[in-house]
């Protein structure tokens, strides 16, 4: 997808603070944090919502859940951590490329 923000920051247009990647997915610190670990998931390949989902990638979504895991247990919040998908424009979606909140620690926004 030319025109999506997460494409771009998979492919170096557009700047971000990497914690993690793999051949499957890219993980970044969330430009407005809402705690002290806000990372998004994202995966490489372009799927823009949840309802886009289909049976070949549930592998992949998979292994965002197992990036997830890793970059809390890396950041230390192994033993507490909330993990967010949003659907859709009603359901608080404003990026329409699949990506996993991955948040620990005090809250740091509203
Ligand atoms: P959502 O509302 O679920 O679509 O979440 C989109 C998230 O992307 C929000 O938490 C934003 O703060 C975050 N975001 C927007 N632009 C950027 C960016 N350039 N780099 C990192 N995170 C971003
Ligand atoms: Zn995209």
């Amino acid at each position: 997808m030319s025109d999506c923000l997460f494409c771009k920051i998979r492919d170096g247009e557009i700047p971000s603070t990497r914690v993690y990647e793999d051949d499957d997915v890219i993980a970044f610190n969330d430009i407005s944090p809402k705690n002290q670990l806000h990372v998004l998931v994202v995966p490489r390949k372009h799927i823009s919502t949840i309802n886009d989902i289909e049976e070949t990638d549930t592998a992949l979504i998979g292994k965002m859940f197992l990036a997830a895991k890793k970059i809390a247990a890396d950041a230390g919040y192994g033993d507490g951590y909330r993990v967010q998908m949003n659907c859709g424009e009603k359901g608080g979606q404003v990026v329409f490329h699949i990506h996993l909140h991955v948040m620990a620690g005090a809250r740091t926004a509203p």
